[in-house]
């Protein structure tokens, strides 16, 4: 095991709050909310049981370091599949998504968020019609 690995090496949460482990050392029984979902379990009203913690530069990690959460899969639920109003509101939180506040139309994709607008009001119609013979 590496320096760093090591360094979040700590199962009986002796230098953390919590027990952690470094990537890929976590104990099978304990999943991330992701992982829960894949098989179809939400965690369930329980508390976070432990973390894994690794090294990386993506989205700004504070201290280059991130952190994922873990649920014991044996206290797990099934997940409770979504009601109509639910799956309504995803719906209209997605249509919002794609709809450009400065031409009010819906773009048919989800706006980039570096621009916050269509593609045809950031950077004209010739740039987003499809190659002309
Ligand atoms: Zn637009």
């Amino acid at each position: 095991m590496s320096r760093i690995r090591a360094a979040f090496y700590d199962p009986t949460a002796a230098r953390h709050d919590i027990p952690t482990y470094p990537w890929r050392f976590a104990p099978t029984d304990l999943l991330t909310r992701r992982q829960l979902a894949e098989r179809g379990l939400r965690p369930g009203g329980q508390q976070v049981v432990a973390q894994v913690m690794w090294r990386s530069r993506r989205y700004n990690a504070p201290g280059g370091i991130r952190v994922a959460f873990l649920y014991d899969v044996r206290f797990a639920l099934p997940k409770r599949p979504a009601t109509p109003r639910q799956l309504a509101a995803l719906a209209k939180a997605n249509a919002a998504r794609r709809t450009c506040p400065d031409c009010r139309k819906d773009a048919g994709y989800v706006l980039p968020r570096h621009l916050g607008i269509c593609l045809i009001c950031a950077y004209g119609p010739e740039a987003v019609e499809p190659m002309a013979a």
